[in-house]
């Protein structure tokens, strides 16, 4: 079956030549950088080595968004249950004495008794006062409270913009940095994406929508239709919603994603005993499994490859344990909502030829990558490889599950000849040999309305000898 895509977040473990392909080695399939940690200038020159390093890898820039987290500290404060903690809005502050949170209005909308949550709700808070910029809490739990961790006030509605001044900013750095996708926090509707979509002015970055408190709970249909992709941030979405909900949630998230054949990534301490530890528990190698049977498209690590003793270790073990997982998946993936009837037949076929002929790879010709996602989103056992003439859009094809992107610039993807030419670009480049049965998939909207599709199974070895292809060096060598 599909074979499920790993992201993991690079950080300071993880940002250097030989770890990054180690990291490749083990299974990662894209990179992600969380845009709230580190510098710009750190993202800039990481970006660019993975680039450098490992062309053909997504990358996913997730940008701060709509998240407050405390800033960069020069001292940060431990505590015992009962100790009393000044958060603040007065930037001038350090850490010592008052911490400072990122959201300007932070104080003027809390009152005394409301709690507050930190650092993925591993630390709690009582309001006790609020006085000028300064809010005083009560700690319920023991703890320290680090740099730029989340802080979450699920009870109130913090009045925060749709579209930050800081999310223009990013979004204008993520274009000029060529990076393939940008995660966007606490997407709560359709319109948001379409307000970042309006910002971005292209087909690529593409939008990864986190859903990841209630009010993205509450309209999973309307997001999962307008995103790309969707993101299930596990840490935020159990201190915004409720801890003991988070599995149920996960699997209402996953099916909302694939009713609209949208991927769907499940995020946040797969593994997360790894950053200290060589081995992961039981709990951790249970989740991840019941993840991938339950149908996610992608597992990601955060703090595992980021920040983690262990990442090369932690990568190797996640793509072990989905690989067994993926043999147990439920083997349905229903027709498909606010699709178009033939496409969803075209997917249904594809699916029938895949299963009862001795098909070896699926071949999509793609434009746009809609047919790319249609044909991956289908759970399909065989590995398919993603064509298409636009650079930036092909790797980002590489995150689909089960899916290669390769890059024909030169073949236009709507003339009836391109199964072929496609395919001796193909064979040329090794993607296809003498003894592959293909199953050649085309699904396009054309501008007149009418959709063009087109199933075609084709013995390689058969066309290349009626072509005359010249047998491919590597064949040639052997
Ligand atoms: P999100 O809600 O986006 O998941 P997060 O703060 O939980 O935000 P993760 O990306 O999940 O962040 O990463 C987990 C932890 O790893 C972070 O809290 C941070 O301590 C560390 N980390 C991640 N990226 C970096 C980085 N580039 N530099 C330093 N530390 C990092
Ligand atoms: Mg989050
Ligand atoms: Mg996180």
């Amino acid at each position: 079956m599909a074979k499920t895509t790993i992201v993991a977040t690079i950080g300071p473990a993880s940002d250097n030549p030989s770890t990054l392909l180690a990291l490749h080695r083990a299974g990662m399939t894209v990179a992600r950088l969380n845009g709230s940690h580190s510098s710009l200038d750190w993202h800039k020159a990481t970006i660019a080595l993975i680039r450098e390093t490992l062309p053909e890898l997504p990358i996913l820039l997730d940008i701060p968004g709509r998240k407050i987290r405390t800033i960069q500290l020069r001292e940060e404060p431990s505590f015992n249950v009962g100790d009393r903690v000044i958060l603040t809005t007065d930037l001038s502050h350090d850490g010592s004495e008052k911490v400072p949170v990122n959201y300007d209005l932070f104080h003027s909308k809390l009152r005394v008794g409301v709690r507050i949550y930190a650092d993925d709700g591993t630390l709690s808070f009582l309001v006790e006062k609020v006085s000028g910029r300064d809010v005083q809490v009560v700690a319920e739990t023991a703890g320290t409270l680090k740099s730029r961790k989340g802080i979450n006030v699920p009870e109130i509605d913090l009045g925060q913009e749709l579209v930050t001044p800081r999310d223009r900013e990013m979004i204008t750095f993520a274009k000029s940095t060529g990076v393939d996708f940008v995660g966007i926090s606490f997407v709560e509707s359709s319109r948001h994406v379409e307000a970042i979509r309006s910002l971005i002015e292209a087909t690529t970055p593409q939008i990864v929508a986190k859903v990841e408190n209630q009010g993205g709970l509450d309209h999973l249909d309307e997001i999962a239709k307008a995103t790309d992709i969707i993101m299930i941030d596990r840490g935020d979405l159990s201190v915004e919603t409720s801890i003991d909900h988070v599995s149920i949630y996960q699997k209402k998230i996953i099916s909302a994603a694939q009713q609209y054949g949208k991927p769907v990534i499940v995020a946040t301490e797969l593994l997360h005993s790894m950053i200290e530890s060589p081995l992961p528990t039981k709990a951790e190698i249970s989740d991840v499994t019941n993840s991938v049977i339950d149908g996610a498209s992608a597992v990601m690590l955060s703090g595992e490859t980021a920040v983690g003793k262990f990442p090369v270790e932690a990568v190797a073990r996640l793509r072990s344990i989905v690989t067994l997982a993926e043999a147990h998946r439920h083997a349905s993936a229903p027709a498909l909502a606010n699709t178009a009837a033939s496409h969803n037949d075209l997917r249904a076929a594809t699916q029938a030829l895949a299963r009862t002929l001795p098909i070896s790879k699926i071949v999509v010709l793609s434009r746009t990558g809609y047919a790319a996602r249609l044909v991956s989103m289908a759970q399909i056992q065989q590995p398919i490889i993603a064509v298409g003439n636009d650079t930036a859009l092909v790797r980002s094809w590489n995150l689909l599950p089960g899916t290669v992107g390769v890059h024909l610039p030169h073949v236009s993807i709507t003339a009836d000849s391109a199964g072929t030419i496609a395919l001796e670009a193909l064979w040329t480049s090794g993607h296809i040999t003498q003894s592959d049965v293909v199953l050649v998939v085309l699904a396009t909207t054309n501008d007149a309305d009418a959709s063009l599709s087109f199933l075609q199974t084709v013995r390689v070895g058969q066309l290349a000898e009626q072509q005359a292809w010249p047998l491919a060096e590597s064949l040639e060598a052997a």
